[in-house]
């Protein structure tokens, strides 16, 4: 007979102090305590000391008694601190006492606990702390048992041990209501074919398993800490894993926040007793099996001891929380399982993102137009945000939403991963587990419906499903894509597409990148919302075929943000989409025209506001990708990471000015040297190009000591007074107050232009003569120019070329008449024209003076000065030369690093070179980092330009 067919005993008080008395020489007063096999009795002595007394049913096997002792001392020295009830031995030393039955042949073996006071789990209000302390005890009790061995713990045919689950499916047909029976059922069919066959891998060791809420003791000082467990009637060898699984069995029943109770429990549980994947895999599967043991035992007892309440007080809570785990998705608890054990929730997630990452440049658009560069708003759904009033009926959201994006140009909206929409309070996204699923795991690209769908990389149909119900994705596609040729797989999810797209792509079918896969579905099909395309990723299918869970309940967001992860990653667009701006455009136009100055002008219509630049892009406030093609300062790319650190190195260690000693100075302007013609080798620092061209004429007029320059017409120097005088392109043009007496302007010559070279260099020799006449008459000491100041291609004139020799012979005339011959390569130095490092070059031409600037720092302020040893000295006349900041180490520390990925680039052919058509020039001055991809969306969009022009 087993202990499960004999009553517990039933000795009365009496018979009970007598046994105290005699055994343990103890006058005490007793109380019954409940129990479904044994006698538990509550003793407390005349000296106020309190004690458990046990009374093993008759059928109580001796050796299991022995074994608990030798359990109960090998936890008291292996974890002193783990708190518990201690031994209390016999008068004869021993730890158990035989007792006769009163009925029949045999005796009662019993055994004498400490008292632990405390308050039973059962009656404390829970918290997560509590939870996690709970976890926490039962994760030592697990890490003192790993070392702890004795034969009696095999118990192979013991019908609680849970590693012989399958032993009670006997019992599922003494469960009365086939509803119960079924779920039952279905648990026994996912166990034996799932969850058995790995037992026999997972790590053993002796269990307490019984941590049930009438077992856990707490502290009545500090109810959130454990103070005992008691009960090791349970005790056997079996799967360690089963320890947890059978305290979150009891642990999970009848409460509202299941993932946050587990989490609790399982996070506290391997902070002391770290657990393997495959043993977190199983969990919640084991979980189930627990249940599923003790609804079907205490059926089978029900209907043998029918009085015996004990048996079935638990049934209900138990199949309660089997309907909500049998509801939820088992694979969704493995991950779960694995991230509160420390675990990636899926195990290929880190090589996923890594490929995603290292590939998303190659990735194509989702939808059938660039969404980086396309005009966009951000939508957001969190509680209370604009538009959600309108959220349960999406004919008025989408009329909101259409009337949003025709407000300011938009070509898409934009709806978040991960954002929690509390708006969603429809009925489909109710969840078992407490919350609602309300945080959203893909991103929606709302746009018009019939717009194509396409891959953004190459992958297989996996599924084409219509998911017609009310608020769910209507048809759907995923694709099944590889990270790489030995990488694991993953997928991604299309949905609220067309009906059409049915017809589209067909499962099993191989897709390229930027293949159509559908069309969007408008809200008569698209699952009845404003159309819009939610696009996610999955690492994992979960074991779902056609459709995935698009939102999920927020306690579980960190899990499913690395099942499904961010869908940018594959979108690509910039972070500023996903924020909202917070001073908009229009409200920095009004400060700005009250503060700075009226001059100042901004481009385009509705002006930008540029936030972020990056290599040969600039991002607007909405996150909008701009292809720079207007900017020749950022020479080397927006924020090149190398020019930064420098600049961020040194602003960090030093910056002054040139009254100090310092090497960068120094070796930068040797570096800048060994670029230029030998003749040229002193070199002033200074900020801008302007300050650069002011001290080069200063420089011409103290060594010639005359003062008329020539110009070249349409020409641009700076924006100072002097300059403003050697410019055209302003003295001649809007504010301009036309050319003084001591400037000589020459005709602007073309490379491609009718009149031969020579019509250009007499009027070069004009200028010279009218220079000579002008100087004479004004000046005693003069007789001629000062300076002829060009650049080598001018800029403002429309990207003209010079005819090849101009500059040569036209300088050679200003210095055979005694002038300066100043190149400004400003604009066109360091490489700019992918000809070379300096424009004169070309241009065979032998200046005097090389002023530069401009792409010299990245966007750093800095320029440069380089001449002659005899300007040089002729400048040296006495007057310090100095500048605040002409020169700093990091301005030096900026242009040495341009210099250094200038030198880079230009080996590996990078550079693109420019040619100037005709008349009519459109100004392409793009970073040197251009792409050719991005080149031929330039050409394409220059294209489309003139086709409308002529049209
Ligand atoms: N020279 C040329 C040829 C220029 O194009 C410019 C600026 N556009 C300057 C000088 C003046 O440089 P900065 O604006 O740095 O003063």
């Amino acid at each position: 007979m087993s202990e499960f067919e004999q009553p517990a005993p039933d000795f009365t008080n009496q018979e009970i102090k007598e046994i105290l008395l005699r055994h343990y020489g103890l006058i005490a007063t007793v109380a019954m305590l409940v129990g479904e096999r044994d006698q538990n009795v509550m003793v407390t002595a005349d000296d106020g000391a309190r004690y458990v007394m046990k009374i093993a049913n008759v059928a109580e096997n001796a050796a299991i008694l022995t074994l608990q002792n030798d359990l109960f001392r090998h936890l008291a020295s292996a974890a002193p601190d783990l708190s518990m009830a201690l031994l209390y031995p016999a008068l004869d030393g021993q730890d158990l006492v035989q007792i006769p039955t009163k009925v029949e042949q045999g005796f009662h073996l019993v055994r004498m606990m400490t008292y632990v006071d405390g308050i039973l789990l059962a009656d404390t209000d829970r918290s997560q702390q509590q939870n996690f302390n709970i976890g926490q005890y039962l994760g030592g009790l697990s890490k003192a048992l790993a070392g702890f061995g004795s034969p009696a713990a095999f118990r192979p045919g013991f019908l609680w041990s849970l590693d012989n689950a399958a032993s009670v499916g006997r019992f599922a047909n003494d469960i009365a209501d086939a509803e119960n029976r079924q779920l039952v059922e279905r648990a026994f069919e996912r166990y034996t074919s799932l969850v058995q066959p790995k037992l026999g891998q997972l790590r053993k060791s002796v269990l307490y398993q019984d941590a049930n809420d009438n077992n856990i003791i707490m502290c009545p000082e500090d109810p959130d800490k454990v103070a005992a467990v008691i009960d090791f009637g349970d005790v056997a060898y079996g799967c360690t894993i089963n320890e947890l699984a059978i305290a979150l069995a009891y642990m999970l029943m009848d409460v509202g926040d299941l993932y946050g109770t587990a989490r609790a429990v399982i996070t506290g549980y391997t902070a002391r007793f770290p657990l393997l994947a495959e043993e977190l895999e199983i969990l919640f599967d084991l979980v189930a099996m627990r249940l599923v043991m003790s609804v079907c035992i205490s059926s089978n007892r029900a209907r043998d001891f029918p009085d015996n309440d004990y048996l079935t007080i638990s049934q209900q809570p138990a199949f309660d929380l089997l309907r909500k785990l049998d509801s939820l998705n088992s694979d969704f608890l493995s991950c779960f399982a694995r991230e509160c054990g420390a675990f990636d929730a899926v195990e290929t997630y880190p090589q996923v993102i890594n490929w995603l990452n290292n590939n998303q440049q190659a990735f194509k658009s989702v939808v059938g137009f660039d969404i980086q560069s396309s005009s966009r708003i951000l939508v957001p759904m969190t509680a209370g945000s604009p538009g959600t009033e309108f959220i349960l009926d999406q004919q008025q959201y989408a009329e909101w939403l259409d009337a949003g994006m025709d407000r300011s140009g938009a070509k898409f909206a934009l709806g978040a991963y991960m954002e929690d929409r509390s708006c969603y309070v429809m009925e489909q996204f109710n969840s078992v587990a407490g919350e609602s699923r309300s945080v959203h795991l893909g991103i929606d690209l709302f746009t018009a419906a019939a717009t194509t769908v396409h891959a953004p990389m190459d992958g297989v149909v996996v599924s084409v499903q219509n998911n017609d119900a009310a608020l769910d994705y209507g048809p759907t596609v995923i694709l099944q894509h590889q990270a790489g040729a030995n990488g694991p797989v993953f997928y991604t999810l299309y949905g609220h597409l067309s009906l059409q797209t049915l017809d589209i792509v067909a499962a099993g079918q191989n897709i390229n990148a930027g293949d159509i896969i559908g069309t969007l579905g408008d809200i008569t099909v698209n699952g009845g919302w404003a159309p819009h395309l939610h696009f996610q990723i999955m690492t994992t299918m979960l074991g779902q075929h056609g459709n995935f869970n698009g939102a999920c309940e927020p306690a579980v967001a960190n899990v499913w943000r690395l099942i499904t992860p961010d869908p940018n990653l594959v979108l690509g667009l910039a972070h500023e989409s996903f924020n909202q701006d917070i001073v908009s455009p229009a409200e920095l136009v009004k400060s700005r025209a009250e503060i700075l100055g009226p001059s100042y002008s901004l481009s385009y219509d509705k002006p930008l506001k540029i936030v972020r630049g990056q290599g040969a892009y600039l991002f607007d406030h909405s996150g909008r990708q701009y292809l720079d093609c207007v900017n020749n300062i950022c020479h080397v790319g927006h924020c090149h990471p190398r020019v930064v650190q420098a600049i961020a190195d040194q602003a960090s260690l030093l910056n002054t000015n040139t009254r100090y000693l310092h090497e960068t100075i120094l070796d930068y302007s040797d570096r800048l040297l060994a670029t230029l013609p030998d003749h040229l080798e002193v070199v002033y620092f200074v900020c801008t190009g302007s300050e650069a061209n002011e001290l080069a004429l200063r420089m011409a007029k103290v060594f010639t000591e005359r003062r008329d320059i020539i110009t070249l017409d349409w020409g641009y120097h700076g924006n100072t007074s002097a300059l403003i005088d050697v410019s055209p392109y302003k003295f001649n043009r809007n504010g301009g107050k036309g050319k003084k007496d001591h400037i000589h302007i020459a005709e602007l010559p073309e490379a491609n232009s009718s009149k031969p070279l020579d019509h250009y260099l007499t009027s070069v020799q004009n200028c010279i003569l009218s220079a000579q006449e002008h100087s004479s008459q004004e000046h005693s000491a003069g007789d001629g120019p000062a300076a002829m100041i060009a650049e080598s291609i001018s800029g403002c004139g429309g990207q003209v070329i010079l005819p090849e020799g101009y500059l040569q012979k036209a300088f050679e005339l200003v210095q055979a008449a005694g002038g300066v011959c100043i190149a400004d390569e400003v604009q066109v130095g360091f490489g700019r024209t992918g000809k070379g490092m300096w424009s004169f070059a070309a241009q065979s031409a032998k200046p005097d003076i090389v002023t530069m600037g401009k792409p010299m720092g990245n966007g750093h302020p800095i320029a440069a000065v380089v001449t002659t040893r005899k300007i040089a000295d002729a400048f040296a006349n006495g007057m310090e030369y100095f500048n605040s900041f002409g020169g700093n180490p990091v301005s030096m520390a900026a242009a040495s690093a341009t210099l250094d990925v200038v030198g880079y680039a230009r080996d590996h052919a990078v550079l693109l070179s420019t040619d100037g058509p005709k008349n009519t020039v459109i100004k392409i001055k793009p970073p040197m980092v251009i792409s050719l991809r991005d080149a031929d969306r330039l050409i394409a969009v220059v294209r489309r330009a003139l086709e409308k022009l002529m049209s």
